[in-house]
């Protein structure tokens, strides 16, 4: 039968024997502050660490059992404070010299407590659980991945799409490679394969020994959970259940989708353990550019250039919308930079299709660079005739 080792607490929280309750209080915030798990995500040295200074902050700050484990050499909670005492007492007379009318030896505690505790709140994101919930698992002898865990929900995922402009706009299937997390294929999310084999850790006898001086407790394994049995860890996900895998996923985009839309793809998330719900995808769109058209919500704004004439006489031209061709009034006088509205020629509204965005035109006029002396002359002709000063109201609003 193995014989786990004995922990020396007080180096594990770095003090003396002699340290008084607030030195080890002191001593061990400062180790948790450290080596908590939230400080330290994903690091199983700290992870451990930090079971570790828990496990000797349990016991040291405890009175009763901190003079257990001093009696003892260590601690558990299926021993009888009493028979520690005793142990302690008689020890002393003893001397230490042979063996004494009382001996504990091979003295057989293991039918106190038992097996069936509570396992201890396990999982990456599931670190919230207290110090206490972390040695309850510890002192049942439950260990990570050795009982049976229950449904565990997956987590979700958030990954940002860009969408082609006129997919956007249109409607339309839109595809993106995302990396999930997907129930292991050979152990189906059980985390081990086959039956369960014999505990390496006691043999299978479900029973470990401790030792406390010349007195040996028979504990239940904390391996095997004093079953004596342990299942095999899958190969393939390595015990996680999970494994990482790059996969395309399909999505349907709604006519009108805008920029920074959320869309939700409900268990494409990743995948949850033993039968838990997988996540969800959630996807944020990024719409693509064009090169004439600019999207603004619902409305397109789009710059149009018009000649001398048709900015001054008006004119009926076209222009592009997102649905083609169409006809635009300039009416007579329009200026360059005014903005002209087409109503209903911009973007269906994705939540009420029925309603649609406008159009924006803004007005360029094209100023005519001209070639012949005959066009020169109409020019200056039309200058005298219109001798308006377009810069009188800069003056009478500068003297202001
Ligand atoms: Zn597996
Ligand atoms: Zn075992």
């Amino acid at each position: 039968m193995a014989t786990t080792q004995n922990k020396d607490y007080y180096a594990t929280l770095g003090v003396k024997k002699t340290a008084t309750s607030d030195e080890i209080r002191k001593a061990f915030r400062k180790a948790a502050r450290r080596y908590h798990p939230d400080v330290n995500p994903g690091d199983k040295k700290a992870e451990e660490k930090f079971k570790e200074i828990s496990e000797a902050n349990d016991i040291l700050s405890d009175e009763k059992k901190r003079k257990v484990y001093d009696q003892l050499g260590f601690y558990s909670d299926q021993i009888d404070p009493a028979q520690a005492e005793a142990y302690a007492r008689q020890q002393s007379a003893g001397g230490g010299g042979g063996r004494s009318q009382v001996d504990f030896d091979g003295f057989d505690f293991s039918g106190f407590g038992g097996p069936g505790h509570p396992a201890a709140q396990q999982g990456g994101a599931g670190w919230g659980g207290s110090f206490k919930d972390i040695f309850s698992g510890i002192f049942s002898g439950a260990q990570q991945g050795q009982q049976p865990r229950g449904p565990q929900a997956g987590t979700d995922l958030e990954y940002q799409a860009t969408v082609d402009f006129w997919t956007a706009i249109r409607g339309g299937q839109a595809r993106i490679q995302i990396n999930r997390q997907e129930t292991c294929p050979t152990c189906h999310g059980q985390a081990h394969t086959g039956g369960a084999m014999q505990c390496p850790e006691c043999n299978g006898t479900g029973q470990v020994t401790q030792m406390g001086g010349r007195m040996k407790f028979n504990i239940p394994c904390p391996r095997c959970n004093g079953t004596g049995r342990t299942s095999n860890e899958c190969g393939t996900c390595h015990g996680e259940g999970t494994i990482n895998k790059s996969e395309t996923v399909e999505f349907r985009i709604k006519a009108g989708t805008r920029d920074g839309q959320r869309i939700r793809l409900q268990g494409k998330g990743n995948a949850g353990l033993n039968g838990g719900a997988a996540g969800d995808l959630f996807l944020i769109v990024r719409t693509g550019t064009h090169p004439v058209f600019t999207r603004v919500g619902d409305d397109i704004q789009l710059t149009v250039p018009v000649t001398v004439p048709e900015a001054s006489l008006g004119a009926k031209v076209d222009v592009p919308t997102i649905d083609g061709r169409a006809q635009l009034k300039i009416p007579p006088g329009t200026q360059s930079g005014q903005k002209l509205r087409m109503r209903e020629r911009g973007v269906e509204n994705a939540q009420r299709p029925e309603q649609r965005g406008d159009q924006i035109v803004t007005i360029e006029v094209a100023v005519p660079h001209l070639q012949d002396e005959r066009s020169r002359e109409i020019m200056r002709e039309l200058a005298k005739l219109n001798n308006q000063d377009p810069r009188v109201a800069l003056f009478e609003k500068g003297r202001e």
